[in-house]
């Protein structure tokens, strides 16, 4: 049994059941996400004899490191080997005091936006909780960049179609006898699975970010497919409710900046209407579009994205352009893609040609 795959309670249990008092769980967890040991033997607080028991019940495994790339940056991209052979990624991302952590949260992703490259891959499956939690690890403890201050479910996948394992994930975030982070300094990142950000807001609600990249359903049909489930009344509907549960109250919007696509000041200034329509305190991250082997947009101008931004900002929302970090080592937003065994029939594969052509 692998403990990081255990909740609190879960562990508090098996604990309890063995004859141990519920709080060792707590210690036991201090160790492992505090001081970074995996060694039950060097639990030195806890008695011999339970630290027999632990080491012959259970494992402290994160998925096998199979290579850390330093970009020229500065941020660092972590692959991990699961089990069966899959490949996902994490990327780090030190900046002044900061230091972020970009987590994976499934293999490839279902929602297949025609821009990214995890979609692109097609989808797996659901990481474990002791998946993502060891993606976490690696990063706090192996790599020197010092502890991560911030934590954005932002590498591969959709987080909120894996919401129960998500939802124990940020539980070890914010407990104070595991990562000890504020909900401000934890981002989900969402395309926008609305009964999930309705759920979260009442779980966990943490700092909520989604990838809007249109205030056009037309176009945002075409982006984003499942806005044709959730479109983008409901999408704002939710982003509302959510906002006065958010911490610092905004929500924040990401728009991947595709030239010639979504990235006019008309296209701005929809969206700045759609904020205002719905009551929402937004903050932007533009991202401009960073391509990938297969990938069929094209970044725009600085130009573009200046008037992009502009409009935003005469608008009185805060807007800022999101630096490209790591995209020499392919760790840039979008650009993560690790090796998946694709469950998705491709069979309209040149679907997304198609659309490009359109557009
Ligand atoms: N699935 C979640 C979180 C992972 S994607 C989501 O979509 O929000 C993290 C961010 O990277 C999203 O805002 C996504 O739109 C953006 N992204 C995806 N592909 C990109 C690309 N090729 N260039 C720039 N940003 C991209
Ligand atoms: Fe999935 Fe996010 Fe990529 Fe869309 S942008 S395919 S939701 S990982």
């Amino acid at each position: 049994m692998n403990l990081l795959d255990f909740t609190k309670p879960e562990l508090e249990r098996l604990f309890m059941e063995n004859g141990q008092p519920k709080f060792r769980a707590l210690q036991v967890l201090k160790w492992l996400h505090q001081k970074g040991v995996r060694d039950f033997s060097k639990m030195t607080d806890l008695k011999a004899s339970f630290r027999e028991f632990l080491s012959r019940e259970l494992e402290i495994r994160i998925p096998e490191v199979i290579q850390s790339t330093k970009s020229s940056d500065g941020s660092v991209k972590w692959l991990f080997k699961l089990d069966n052979g899959e490949v996902i990624e994490s990327v780090v991302i030190p900046e002044g005091h900061r230091v972020t952590a970009c987590v994976s949260s499934q293999v490839g992703c279902a929602i297949d936006c025609s821009f990214c490259a995890t979609g692109n891959q097609g989808f797996s499956r659901n990481l474990t909780l002791g998946e993502m939690l060891g993606q976490m690890w690696a990063i706090n403890f192996l790599s020197n960049v010092g502890d991560v201050t911030n934590v954005v479910l932002m590498g591969m996948g959709e987080p909120l179609l894996n919401y129960k394992n998500l939802k124990e994930f940020l539980k070890f975030m914010l407990m104070d006898h595991a990562y000890g982070l504020s909900r401000r300094k934890v981002t989900v990142s969402t395309s926008g699975i609305v009964p999930f950000i309705e759920k979260l807001k009442v779980d966990c609600p943490v700092s909520l970010a989604i990838s809007l990249h249109s205030g056009n359903n037309e176009l945002r049909n075409q982006l984003v497919p499942i806005n044709r489930k959730y479109p983008l009344e409901q999408l704002m509907t939710a982003c509302n409710g959510y906002q006065e549960s958010a911490p610092r109250k905004f929500i924040t919007f990401e728009i991947v900046l595709l030239d010639g696509v979504n990235d006019s000041i008309q296209d701005a200034f929809a969206i700045s209407e759609l904020m205002s329509d719905y009551g929402i305190n937004a903050k932007f991250n533009l991202i401009p579009y960073n391509p990938f082997n297969g990938g069929i947009y094209r970044k725009p101008s600085e130009k573009r994205i200046k008037g992009f931004q502009m409009k935003l900002q005469e608008k009185g929302y805060v807007s800022t352009v999101r630096k490209t970090r790591g995209d020499d080592v392919q760790g840039a937003c979008g650009q993560l893609a690790g090796v998946v065994n694709n469950r998705i029939s491709k069979a309209v594969s040149s679907e997304k040609t198609k659309i490009a052509r359109v557009l």
